[in-house]
């Protein structure tokens, strides 16, 4: 099917509550009130202009594939972004820059995609965490840097033995090794908790603040030549004699070639192509006030590395530079306001439930955005099928600071003409995820799987 010369009317469809998509809001998060503005003039989209690539979303994978466009290919990009820059996920997740990006363990890789894809994706994922370091270092961007490896805390006694088989697994499978601690190990080093049996530590992750690193990686791309426009949100699309005009509320631009980098905030219709494929999933953020060493002491959680615990609807936290403590988890299905309220409730229950001594340490921000999965439950970079010169990057699975940046900018590559596909990313990569069975029951499947997994989580 070619979705040539159509869609020049939109029907925005989106699947939560409004309330998640008002790209005029300022998302009230701690990472907002604690870093510098972008420190460049910019303005939304007006009037008629032309590029050799459009770029719909400013965020991570958005701009790093605008930046190495303009940079190493000299091509003529402009970034369209329906909020300010960053205003999706990439500006207020986690900060973990961590491997991941996929909901499929590496056994189920080797089985889809053969051993030797599945290395190199692996080798991907490391090299994504490396290539953020490298980027934020030899950019001079000082995104607040923190914690050296990821801790995955075992939440049942049942799990210390998983985690065990996989440190195995991957010494054996990928010649990577990771250090098993014991409950009484993490508490002489400073990771003392008693609902944890044990963890795996991995040597490649750290911290970051967000923003911070998206705000750099705008204010790089615009040194560099790229046009970045904010508020100017894609309502329109046309595709006619081989290029395609998109429109914004003030402006159009035509392109020959376009990049749809919008990820969990994706359009269903924006383009049509992509619809029904991807499910966008809500996660919340708490953010206490800073925390005294003598209270940190009385918890014995000393450090700041990025940790997560082996739930399926999994909680990640980390210890922030000024010592205020982070804690996420997973954001329900009801994006209101009123929605948003009940389910930071429950995460600041989780929080006190699983650092008691923590419990009168007031809670000082809260917000939710929405992480990307697929039907496929891998991520995607690549053509997509039926739409002449139209790329997508997406599908991170709540893993995209890393993976996002590194798959874009070698995306760039290939849709500059410099590199083929299959030698610039690994297959898991590169295979757009089909279509969900009756795509409309999307967030009632989620609600399904909340409910097993909720279950499944309580007992194993
Ligand atoms: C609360 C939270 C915590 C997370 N924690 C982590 C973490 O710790 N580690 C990790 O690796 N990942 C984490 N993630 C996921 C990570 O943030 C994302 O995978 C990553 O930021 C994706 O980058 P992106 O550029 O693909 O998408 P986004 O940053 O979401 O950018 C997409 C952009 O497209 C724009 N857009 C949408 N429609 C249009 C349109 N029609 N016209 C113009 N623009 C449009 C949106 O405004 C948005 O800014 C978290 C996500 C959330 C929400």
């Amino acid at each position: 099917m070619t979705f040539s010369a159509r869609q020049t009317k939109f029907r925005c469809m989106r699947l939560y509550h409004p309330s998640a998509f008002d790209f005029t809001t300022t998302v009230p998060s701690y990472w907002e009130a604690s870093a510098q503005p972008l420190g460049r003039t910019t303005r939304s989209l007006e009037g008629s202009q032309s590029a050799d690539v459009a770029v719909i979303g400013g965020g991570y994978a958005g701009l790093h594939a605008a930046l190495q466009l303009t940079k190493a290919h000299g091509l003529k990009v402009c970034v369209l972004e329906a909020g300010d820059i960053g205003w999706g996920a990439s500006g207020r997740n986690g900060g973990f820059c961590c491997p991941g990006s996929t909901k499929l363990s590496y056994r189920q890789l080797i089985s889809r995609f053969g051993l030797e894809e599945t290395r190199r994706f692996h080798t991907a994922q490391r090299e994504a965490v490396n290539f953020v370091g490298d980027f934020l270092h030899s950019n001079n961007i000082d995104a607040d840097r923190s914690g050296e490896g990821e801790l995955q805390l075992a939440h049942r006694p049942s799990r210390v033995e998983e985690l065990k088989v996989e440190q195995q697994f991957t010494r054996e499978t990928f010649g990577v090794d990771s250090t098993f601690y014991t409950r009484e190990e993490l508490a002489e080093r400073g990771n003392d908790c008693a609902v944890f049996y044990g963890a795996l530590q991995s040597d490649v992750t750290f911290g970051l603040h967000p923003l911070k690193y998206v705000r750099g990686l705008a204010r790089t791309a615009i040194d560099c030549g790229v046009m970045v426009f904010p508020n100017s949100e894609v309502t329109g699309w046309n595709s006619e004699a081989g290029h395609h005009t998109l429109k914004t509320g003030k402006g159009q631009i035509t392109a020959k070639t376009v990049l749809v980098a919008t990820n969990g905030y994706t359009d269903e219709t924006l383009p049509a192509a992509v619809g029904g494929r991807l499910l966008p999933m809500l996660t919340r953020i708490i953010v206490t006030r800073p925390i005294s060493d003598n209270e940190l002491k009385a918890q014995g959680w000393l450090r700041a590395d990025p940790s997560y615990d082996t739930r399926n609807l999994l909680h990640y936290f980390r210890l922030l530079p000024g010592n205020r403590f982070m804690f996420g988890g997973r954001g329900g299905t009801d994006a209101s306001p009123e929605g948003m309220k009940r389910i930071v409730k429950t995460l600041r229950v989780d929080f006190e439930d699983t650092f008691p001594r923590l419990s009168h340490v007031e809670t000082e921000y809260s917000w939710g955005g929405l992480v990307c999965m697929t039907s496929s439950r891998t991520p995607f970079a690549g053509p997509i099928d039926g739409m002449d010169n139209v790329w997508g990057a997406f599908g991170w699975h709540g893993n995209g600071v890393a993976m996002a940046s590194y798959a874009a900018n070698r995306l760039a590559d290939v849709i500059a003409g410099s590199k083929q596909h299959n030698d610039a990313l690994p297959a898991v990569l590169r295979t757009l995820p089909g279509r969900f069975v009756l795509p409309f029951l999307r967030v009632q499947y989620l609600r399904a799987a909340y409910v097993g997994y909720g279950a499944a989580d309580k007992w194993r």
